[in-house]
């Protein structure tokens, strides 16, 4: 096992991370921004190294920086986080080029997943189910695009190969539209991801967004952990997550699943990772690969008693899988709600001194969080500042449990969208559980009349 482990990210799962390594009896050596100072987890940290001034382009995305932190400190692997650099090939490669272990997939399969159009090759190949769509980028010639776009039927969706982050998509809903909007994709996707190639795919009208989470070791074994369900979202960004996926017969779901781990063996995938799919009329489709572990990895480990965290770096360091898939059950049923410091009506968001921050608790009740009060949260990062994160015996028993975590808190000196997951937790719809990725947004835009 390693000794010493650096952790190229910030934030809360900087602080997750570090957890996993003290457990383990690992060193963790934190780097971070000048903004980041004062951050308790690297107050507390056995090392920490400043990489940078707040802009992250100078600091949590600054490879050389990183990578001589590194070196001074005698770290033997890097663990990237979510975000940042965690999906980024040259990165990895550049870690291991310079002797450190990269804890996650080689850097051949974070490119190959990194780029949409050769990742759903890919899992047409390994038997993964995928949206009906184009074979590969699409071509040149108008005629042809809409002779593609005539066999998959409309609506379409026109997607960005090197799209991220909800960006680099629009939807076309007739044969009239089709050319123009194909352009303008391509001309926004060379400017945005300097890689212009477009492909089409069915546009699924209402679907859910299923994801399953896998773990494949150094030794040939692949395991699923179930899914989650992460329809909850507001401008495709998640903001509820929950395990199981409600009202999904367990068969089906088994089905994908299996694929899923055995696409793993196939691709010699390494690490965590995370299959997205949108779930429509008792489908799967598959839309995308994570390469890394995901903001919504608690609920997987709340239901199935499994550190996914801790199986990175074991997993990273060589070891074997020390269950097989027969041994993974899942338990109840557990619900993330993703804290952001934000204006809970506007969303706008709110930076700024945390004057009172004042946590749940209680059984089944986890906090995943680097906050703490007279913090300040710095305008420069992503506005999701913690987690709050339920485990109960029933799904029903675990929205009452998050009511209640939710009304047990209180933040001051900033805004949070706290109020916003107290609604959502009352809501008839959502209550009843299986809404589609619309849901919110159709949700939002009644209430604010
Ligand atoms: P990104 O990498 O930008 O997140 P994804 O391929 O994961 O891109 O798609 C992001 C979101 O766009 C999905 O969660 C879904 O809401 C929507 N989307 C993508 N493909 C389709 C499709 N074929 N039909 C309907 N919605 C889609």
């Amino acid at each position: 096992m390693f000794k010493k482990i650096l952790i190229a990210n910030r934030g809360e799962i900087a602080l997750r991370i570090q957890r996993a390594c003290r457990e383990m009896g690992i060193k963790a050596v934190m780097v971070y921004s000048e903004v980041d100072r004062e951050a308790k987890y690297v107050k507390l940290a056995d090392e920490a190294v400043c990489i940078g001034p707040a802009a992250s382009s100078q600091s949590y995305l600054n490879m050389p920086a990183i990578i001589s932190a590194a070196e001074v400190t005698d770290a033997e692997a890097i663990h990237p986080g979510y975000g940042f650099l965690a999906e980024n090939a040259d990165f990895a490669e550049r870690v291991e080029k310079s002797g450190f272990v990269f804890i996650g997939p080689t850097p051949e399969a974070i490119r190959t997943m990194g780029d949409k159009v050769s990742a759903k090759q890919t899992m047409i190949k390994a038997g993964v189910p995928c949206v009906p769509g184009s074979e590969g980028v699409l071509p040149e010639e108008p005629k042809e695009i809409i002779r593609i776009a005539r066999q998959i039927g409309y609506p379409v969706i026109i997607k960005a190969a090197g799209g991220g982050g909800g960006r680099g998509m629009r939807v076309v809903h007739t044969e009239a539209a089709l050319v123009n909007a194909v352009q303008t994709t391509r001309t926004e996707a060379g400017a945005a991801f300097g890689n212009p190639a477009v492909y089409m795919e069915k546009f699924l009208e209402n679907p859910r967004h299923i994801e399953i989470q896998v773990l494949a070791d150094t030794h040939r074994g692949a395991v699923w952990l179930g899914e989650r369900d992460c329809s909850m979202q507001r401008r495709h960004q998640k903001i509820i997550e929950e395990a199981p996926a409600p009202g999904i017969p367990r068969r089906v779901i088994e089905r994908v699943g299996d694929r899923c781990a055995s696409a793993c063996k196939k691709i010699g995938y390494l690490g965590a990772g995370t299959f997205e799919f949108l779930f429509e009329k008792g489908e799967f489709y598959f839309i995308e690969m994570n390469t890394r572990v995901q903001v919504e990895h608690p609920v997987t480990e709340l239901v199935t008693g499994i550190d996914i965290v801790q199986m990175q770096i074991r997993i990273a360091a060589g070891e074997k899988l020390p269950f097989t898939q027969r041994q993974i059950e899942g338990r109840g049923h557990a619900i993330e709600c993703r804290v952001n410091a934000e204006d809970p009506y506007r969303f706008t968001p709110s930076p700024g001194r945390v004057t009172t921050w004042h946590m749940p608790g209680g059984p089944g009740v986890r906090v995943d969080s680097h906050v703490y009060a007279n913090y300040a949260v710095p305008p420069n990062y992503d506005s999701m500042i913690g987690k709050i994160i339920v485990h109960a015996d029933t799904r029903e028993q675990a929205l009452a449990r998050m009511r209640t975590a939710l009304s047990e808190t209180i933040v001051e000196g900033i805004q949070t969208n706290i109020p916003l997951h107290s609604e959502l937790m009352v809501d008839a719809k959502f209550v009843e559980g299986g809404t589609s990725i619309h849901y919110l947004e159709k949700w939002l835009a009644q209430r604010r009349r």
